[in-house]
């Protein structure tokens, strides 16, 4: 692990945003695992070709529910959202064999699509969508009517400090409570929570909804065993400029390193 981070340091990204040293093979999933003491890792494979085979058909149909017909499809689900303020967003491939040497092809999106968890034919997250909207709703506008609270006027500085208290507070159980409802599930056959698996102090937000984690969880839910992975930006350059339309980008360092080498545990078994 330490090794890496050195060497992600220290060397450029390649085009698929790759920053190991390596000539042949692209790891484009990988992560340290604490049970086996070595990083597990999945290259690309011929995942980068379904990649690429999802987005023509993400081009010639404008949209992500394109396995319905025309006149089923959800407007929300236009490709539209990612050109305008929520900018583009990930996407992912996994090319699978099953029990009986038959391929699959997973496909996933990062977090939520114009806040919806689940769309037809892709992968679910790794959540239930309905515990998630039990748990946040009712915290949300708890949450709401304190930042409305501080925005009256003659709030005296006492109130104010005391409402910001437990505004944080309240955030900060709930960012604990959504990480306990993430069921993380590996090739091994074991399922733990998100912070019984994640390495490192303090798990990001999002941690668990990019692509990568949910194809692989995915996978293992429908006895799949992937062969490749490839992860790809759609849409209007992200705010940092790190991600450009179809490009082709390695899994992220803070969200999904840290949890990837759980996941992909027994993956070559
Ligand atoms: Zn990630
Ligand atoms: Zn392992």
């Amino acid at each position: 692990m330490e090794k890496n981070r050195a060497l992600l340091r220290t060397k450029n990204p390649d085009k698929f945003g790759n920053r190991k040293k390596q000539s042949v093979t692209h790891h484009t999933a990988f992560g340290f695992c604490r049970k086996c003491g070595v990083e597990h890792a999945l290259e690309t494979g011929d995942a980068v070709s379904l990649a690429s085979a999802l987005m023509t058909q993400l081009e010639s149909n404008g949209c992500i529910d394109f396995e319905l017909p025309q006149e089923q499809r959800n407007p929300g689900f236009s490709l539209d959202y990612l050109w305008g303020e929520a900018r583009g967003k990930m996407f992912g491939v996994a090319d699978c064999i099953d029990a009986n040497g038959k391929r699959v092809a997973l496909k996933a999106f990062s977090c939520q699509y114009q806040g919806r968890w689940e769309a037809p034919g892709w992968a679910p997250p790794l959540l239930d969508p309905q515990a998630w909207d039990r748990l946040v709703e009712p915290v949300d506008r708890e949450i709401k009517s304190i930042g409305l609270e501080l925005e009256r006027p003659h709030v005296s500085k006492t109130t104010r400090l005391e409402l910001r208290e437990q505004r944080k507070i309240l955030s900060q159980a709930l960012m604990r409570d959504i990480h306990e409802l993430y069921e993380v599930s590996n090739f091994c056959g074991e399922r733990r929570s998100l912070s019984d698996v994640f390495i490192g102090q303090g798990i990001p937000t999002g941690a668990g909804d990019c692509c990568a984690p949910k194809l692989l969880h995915s996978a293992v839910s429908k006895d799949l065993r992937p062969l490749g992975i490839a992860e790809f930006f759609w849409g209007r350059e992200n705010l940092s400029h790190t991600r450009r339309h179809r490009l082709f980008y390695s899994c992220c360092q803070d969200k999904c390193q840290p949890l990837l080498g759980f996941m992909l545990c027994g993956i070559d078994k």
